[in-house]
Order: C-alpha cells, then structure tokens, then sequence
C-alpha cells in the first residue's frame, strides 16, 4: 500500500485552485459532495464530445459506442465493490435507491407481524423512504438506539439490537456502513450474520454513501443483499447513484417506475419486463455520468482504496486530538480513527453551527453546519445542529490546521 501524495493528488483537482473570499479554498464538506478530479471532466466531455448517442437503441456506431461506454461504466462499479453487474443498477443517487427497496423490496415482502429494523444513525434517506411505505404494508418500524454518552458514544446499543433481533421477526435490516454525523464505522458484516442467523428469511440492506468513498469495499464480504451509494461523494458527478444487489432478489421485485428501456414487451393489455438490471433502469439512463462515475473508480483504484483508507486515518490523527485542545470544543462520536471515518463532527461552547459555518467560510474554510439530514441522530447529541469538518484524498496536513486557525479566529469573532 503507498501513502497518497496529497501535492500530486491536490494538482488533479481544477477547482482546488480557486480562491474563496480572497483565501485559498480550504473544501471540508466531501462527505456532502466530492470534488471531481480532471480525468472525471475530461471523461464526461469526451463523451459528449465523441460518442453521444442513446443507449441499449440504436444500430449506428456512436449509439454502440454509447452503450459500451455506459455498461463498460457498470462493469468497473460491479469490479469495485465485488459485485456481480447484473445487480448493478445506475439510479439518480442513494436516496432513489433506497425509494426502490421501499417500493419495490419492502412493500411486497414485509407485512403484518414482520420487523423493518433500522438504527437512530441513518440518514434521511434511509428513514423515510421505509416510513413511507409502512402504514400500506403493514410491519413495524424498530431503530437500534445510538449510546449518547461514554467511551462508546456514537455507536449502536447492541445489547438493544440483540433483543430486537432475538424476535426472529427482523426481515429487513437496514444500516449505514460509516456515519454522515459522527463518523461510526458499523460491525455491518457481523450484524448481517446475527440478523440472518435468526431469521434465514431476512435481507439486509446496507447504507454505503459515506463508506464506499473512502473504504475498501466487498459486497460478498459485507454480507449485504443490497447496498446504496451515491456517485456525488466518491469523485463521481451528481445525477448517479447505485443500488448493487443480489440479481435473484433484484428479479424476484416488481418494477420500481415503468416505462421504456425497462421493457421485454409492451402490448396494449400488458408488458413483460426486460432482465436485471435494466428493469430497474426505465427511460434514458445518466449515461454521460455512468461515465463519469467509471471514471472516479479507475481514479479511485489507481489511488487504491486501502491507501485512501490509510489516508484518512492519517488525517483524523492530526485533526481529532487538533479539535480536542480547542478549549470549549466537543468532538462527537468514536474517539478512536480505527472506529470512524473522516467526519467529524462537533460543538464550540456558545457558538451555533451556522455561525461558525458562516465566519469559518469567510477565512476559506468550507465547513457543514446543520442537521446534516439526520435528525434523529443530531436531536440525540443534544442540539438541533452540529459543525462537520469532512476529508478526502486531496485534503492535507496543513488544512487540518486551517481548520484549527478558523475555529480560534471564529471565537475571537464572536467575543469581540
Ligand atoms: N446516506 C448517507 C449516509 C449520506 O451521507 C447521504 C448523503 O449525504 C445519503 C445517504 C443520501 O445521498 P444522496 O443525497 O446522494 O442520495
């Protein structure tokens, strides 16, 4: 495994040369979206510049040479995570891929008697797609609590989750792999193991917006039947995202939205339905940004996934004991970088997070400042809000600093 050169890595990115309020940008906010490094750009202008045509239609070169840039795209994500393409499906970003299992998956599958069990840690988008469907279907919605305080704060009670568990009535388990708020890194695999354990009928879904980025990642091994990211957060462009899959589930569910492309055939009483994964892929597809998002992978696998790793482990070295000597500064959630990912969240006694959001913009630092679509869990830690400083491959050392500096200047702002 190499250390990542973050001078080489910082030079791949255009937009880290801009200047923001006079100041050299310092971008902690990649866990709400990446930056995009040139070879994504000139992927996605390439495309369009060459080869644009609609997919899986025509019998004209650039509509074959489309298509084989759109599925060659599916072959490089399916190669990245370990999974078997056919259960590859491109949708808009994470949170459509969650509104298919609730569709598609949940509605049809669960019913009355049945556990949809959830944690207090997810995102939105894997709360309410699930809430949505419930009152029709019929099953109960359990979340696993987070500990909100001592040495395991941040993490899930699994004394709670075994006791849901032991039911034997969990059929869906739903869990994020890293924490958008707090950074947790769940036991996904061996919770998998102990929900399947005590019920062979339940599948488990696997929230990897904020793990696939920045972790090395194996379907297989994760134990998942399904799991959701997002190509925005991991180099790629917006308007594509994942829902990678078992491709016997994936037939076995009905349709998520109809229309062309998802076809075998169309008559006026009725339609057949095209194989996995094009059933779940009605209309024209993002195809210039299945592109894009191919190209973020071979980025991302030339950097490899276990330096990224190493990377970011270095970083939270730097920054977590940096923010724990700031006097009236709370970090939340795993102490340790061996437990968490690179998004940190905290408190600055007296300061709201959008305060400090706004005066540490000013001195070039992009922060997060909010709820972070995550309420459940931000409510849990005490505030309506927190502060998130997130790092990626091109952040350094010295932004870890800056951060520092922005935090001081932005106290000595609000004593004056
Ligand atoms: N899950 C987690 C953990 C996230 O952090 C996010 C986005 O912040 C999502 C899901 C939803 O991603 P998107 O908005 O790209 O659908």
């Amino acid at each position: 495994m190499d250390a990542l050169d973050v001078e080489t890595v910082r030079k791949d990115f255009p937009i880290l040369e801009r200047q923001v309020h006079g100041r050299p940008l310092v971008y902690l906010d990649s866990a709400a979206t990446s930056q995009k490094p040139q070879a994504v750009l000139d992927a996605m202008d390439r495309y369009y510049e060459q080869s644009n045509a609609n997919v899986h239609r025509g019998v004209h070169a650039l509509a074959e040479e489309a298509t084989e840039a759109y599925e060659n795209a599916r072959g490089k994500v399916a190669r990245f995570i370990r999974a078997d393409p056919r259960g590859v499906v491109f949708t808009k970003n994470a949170t459509e891929a969650f509104n298919v299992l609730a569709y598609s998956l949940a509605a049809n599958r669960l019913g009355d008697g049945d556990i949809l069990l959830s944690t207090q840690m997810e995102h939105h988008a894997n709360l309410v797609p699930w809430q949505l469907v419930q009152p029709r279907a019929g099953f109960e919605i359990r979340y696993i609590p987070v500990i909100a305080l001592g040495p395991d704060a941040g993490t899930l009670d699994l004394d709670a989750f075994d006791e849901i568990v032991a039911t034997g009535r969990v059929k869906l388990f739903t869990v994020t792999a890293m924490s958008n708020v707090v950074g947790t890194i769940n036991p996904v695999a061996d919770l998998a193991a102990r929900v399947r354990a005590a019920n062979s009928e339940a599948v488990v879904v696997v929230d990897g917006a904020q793990s696939v980025p920045h972790l090395p990642t194996d379907l297989l091994a994760l134990e998942a039947d399904f799991l959701c990211f997002s190509g925005h957060k991991m180099l790629g462009p917006t308007g594509i995202g994942v829902l990678a899959g078992k491709p016997e589930l994936l037939d076995d569910m009905p349709p998520f939205l109809g229309g062309g492309e998802m076809i075998a055939n169309v008559t006026l009483e009725g339609t057949t339905f095209n194989e996995v994964p094009y059933k779940f892929e009605a209309g024209t597809p993002p195809i210039a940004e299945a592109v894009g998002l191919g190209a973020a992978v071979d980025y991302l696998s030339a950097l490899g996934m276990e330096s990224v790793r190493a990377h970011e482990v270095a970083l939270l070295e730097h920054v977590l004991p940096a923010l724990n000597s700031v006097e009236g500064v709370t970090v939340h959630g795993p102490t340790d970088p061996s437990g968490r990912g690179a998004a940190v969240s905290f408190a600055v006694e007296g300061l709201h997070p959008h305060d400090i959001g706004t005066i540490m913009d000013r001195e070039g630092v992009a922060v997060r400042a909010g709820h972070h679509c995550a309420k459940p869990l931000v409510r849990l830690l005490g505030s309506a809000a927190t502060t998130r400083a997130s790092f990626y491959v091109y952040n350094s050392v010295d932004e870890v600093q800056a951060l520092i500096d922005a935090i001081e200047a932005t106290k000595r702002f609000f004593v004056r």
